[in-house]
């Protein structure tokens, strides 16, 4: 790289860093074109990206497909709001509620703002449907949960960072251990007032933490039994990324919802958000069965830009892609090929404790203590290398790229990776 193009990304690094709030801490690469599975920063360097966005990026950078659905409806009708009805969004109601086997869906924007909505609605069936006091409604949630960065969500992290100095906080959540049904099963005996128990099928930014395989299906039981929401939270694990269409289906591949999931765990309320439009533009959503979604009335929530035409377009290209190019599939078999050569490699390594994972959303463990910049100099040595991926909760690194990647690609990605481990290798 010569002076004069590192002046380059020198130079928007401290642009952001003069003129943007500091609330991230990014690796320092400045990327400006992403294809597929690459990225390339401002002095053209290529690069394997291994973040895909947090997993919004499941179809590939770019894909045309998804691009070309945005172009034409940005050059029709861009946005109505809700006061009026659009061509677009009733489409994509049917498309996605089909998709995934809903009765109805409520469009939002990002994550946070569609968890936001799963707990108004969980609290308003609460005291509409089940009976619960007002203001009385608990939700259950889980320790080391991501749910995304608003003042209610953020009450119910045991993240510091995401929580100090920012009370007084939201009450109404009950945290207990994850993968810890006897802990779900004793919390529910003993607090008559809960309403819903909101869960990630695997934890994505505590450091990729999968569940026992049958968590899910006996949290799904117990919910059932007390006549409590199960609540999943699939903005990262959903639309193909573990391997499955969403994470709750355990261990089908259909690229669609279908009636034959022996495994299937499904939600009473599914939050999407992420991949719902492949990166191209903040769409999240809802799902629920009328019998749920039927509390919510005109004037009781909303949203300007919830369920644009453009957000309406995207979505459905974006999930027509997961379809049409057998993203689930090959999630799961890239996955698993991932994660044998990455055990394979691990047996005889220092630096390395655990790989684990599901699909193509997997996580090594790096043999350090959280505090230490290993995984944060290990990701930088991975970027020097051609290869893009970022540190979670200190010593863990995420392995994360578009589910487009194929056999060829990842094997010279495994190359790289175990290559930069290797200088680290004490
Ligand atoms: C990213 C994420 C969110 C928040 O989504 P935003 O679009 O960033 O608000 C919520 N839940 C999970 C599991 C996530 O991974």
């Amino acid at each position: 790289m010569s002076l004069v193009q590192q002046n380059k990304s020198t130079e928007f690094i401290a642009l952001e860093n003069q003129y943007g709030a500091h609330n991230y801490h990014p690796l320092p690469v400045v990327l400006n074109k992403g294809e597929g599975v690459y990225v390339w920063d401002v002095e053209d360097n290529r690069y394997y990206d291994f973040l895909s966005a947090y997993s919004a990026v499941n179809q590939g950078h770019c894909h045309p497909k998804i691009i070309n659905a945005m172009l034409e409806q940005a050059k029709t009708l861009t946005l109505t709001s809700r006061a009026f009805y659009n061509d677009q969004l009733g489409q994509y109601e049917k498309y996605a509620t089909t998709y995934f086997g809903f009765d109805k869906l409520l469009p939002m924007n990002t994550g946070a703002e569609a968890v936001e909505t799963a707990i108004k609605i969980c609290r308003k069936w609460a005291y509409e449907k089940k009976g619960i006091p007002e203001t009385a409604a608990q939700i259950i949630v889980c320790d080391n949960n991501f749910h995304g960065r608003t003042t209610t969500i953020i009450s119910f992290s045991n993240d510091e960072d995401a929580r100090k100095n920012f009370g007084p906080y939201t009450p109404g959540f009950i945290k207990i251990p994850y993968d810890d049904i006897p802990a779900l099963q004793d919390a529910l005996e003993k607090n008559p007032n809960v309403a819903g128990f909101l869960v990630e099928p695997i934890q994505g930014e505590a450091g990729v933490y999968t569940p026992q395989p049958d968590f899910l299906a006996k949290a799904k039981d117990l919910c059932n039994k007390n006549n409590v929401l199960f609540i999943a939270d699939e903005i990262q694990t959903g639309i193909a990324r573990t391997g499955s269409l969403l994470a709750v289906c355990g261990n089908c591949t259909c690229s669609g919802h279908c009636e034959q999931q022996k495994t299937y765990s499904q939600p009473d309320i599914l939050i999407l958000g992420k991949a719902l439009s492949g990166g191209a533009y903040p769409v999240s959503a809802v799902l629920a069965d009328n019998k749920i979604m039927e509390v919510i009335q005109p004037g009781q929530h909303g949203s300007t830009f919830g369920g644009n035409p453009i957000a309406s377009a995207v979505a459905i290209a974006a999930l027509e892609v997961v379809k049409e190019e057998g993203l689930t599939l090959n999630a799961r078999k890239m996955g698993n090929y991932f994660r044998e050569k990455l055990s394979e490699y691990i047996k005889n390594s220092s630096i390395v404790s655990q790989v684990r994972g599901k699909g193509l959303l997997n996580a090594i463990v790096i043999n350090d203590t959280p505090d230490s910049s290993t995984a944060w100099d290990i990701c930088v040595a991975l970027k020097e290398n051609g290869l893009l991926a970022k540190p979670t909760h200190g010593n863990i690194i995420r392995f994360a790229p578009p589910l487009v990647i194929n056999q060829e690609q990842l094997d010279a990605c495994i190359a790289i990776i175990t290559m930069t481990l290797k200088d680290f290798e004490k």
